[in-house]
């Protein structure tokens, strides 16, 4: 499988960036996962998004969700259906509008969930976050992509993304910035996940502009032998 990244940011772009969304290749499927700002010109860019077999939301904040209210003009356009995976939250205003269109096929998923979309078998996981949040593990091509969306650290994310060729973590603080009360993971609790589950290679994403990236990346690297920081653009084989 190919891990196309498409943004990376969170929970606002750098100049020129774009946040969080990454396009899964494997064989015939394409899944997209989560559509932030800025994401759907860059997939644009490589195909045409109504071609992709599923899209799947990790949650619903804007960084994630921010593009489907201009997909959907689209797909008007297009006279296109496209098919949305996501955790249920009632309170998210795209979600209505997602709901309400004729446009978004919308099926909700929760933890312990398995998803067949053309050769993959997705695969849906927790996620502690302030809003109804998941993480998705992804098998095909006899290989296996986990991503963990957006959470702090869990018990169930080890066992969750066991054996992951690729881990495409959350790790938007430095060490010193991360708290227990935090929606999201460290770098260094991302680089332990990763060791915990036997990845193979791991992924640093949902950068925040504010925090240095090799700073992020350091402190992986002391824990992890094989990290990366996603950057829009590249294209990591799974
Ligand atoms: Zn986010
Ligand atoms: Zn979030």
């Amino acid at each position: 499988m190919k891990l196309h990244i498409l943004g990376v940011n969170g929970p606002f772009p750098e100049s020129n960036g774009a946040t969080s969304g990454y396009l899964l290749e494997a064989e015939d499927t394409l899944l997209q996962f989560d559509l932030g700002s800025g994401v759907l010109a860059r997939l644009t860019a490589l195909m045409p998004p109504e071609s992709l077999s599923a899209l799947f939301l990790t949650h619903w904040h804007f960084d994630h969700t921010a593009d489907l209210t201009v997909l959907l003009y689209r797909l008007e356009a297009m006279g296109q259906v496209l098919q949305v995976y996501a955790p249920v939250d009632e309170s998210s205003a795209i979600r209505k509008i997602v709901s309400a269109s004729a446009c978004f096929r919308l099926t909700d998923v929760a933890p312990g969930d398995t998803v067949s979309v053309g050769s993959c078998k997705v695969h849906v996981g927790e996620a502690r976050h302030p809003v109804p949040a998941v993480g998705y593990r992804v098998e095909g091509e006899g290989r296996t992509f986990g991503f963990t969306g957006d959470t702090n650290t869990l018990p169930s994310l080890p066992e969750f993304y066991r054996g992951s060729s690729l881990l495409l973590a959350d790790a938007l603080f430095p060490s010193e910035n991360w708290a227990e009360s935090k929606p999201h993971l460290s770098a260094a609790l991302a680089a332990e996940l990763a060791v915990a589950t036997g990845a193979e290679h791991l992924v640093l994403t949902h950068l925040n502009p504010v925090f240095q990236p090799r700073r992020l990346l350091r402190e992986a690297q002391a824990i992890h032998p094989h990290v990366s920081l996603a950057s829009p653009g590249s294209v990591f084989d799974v």
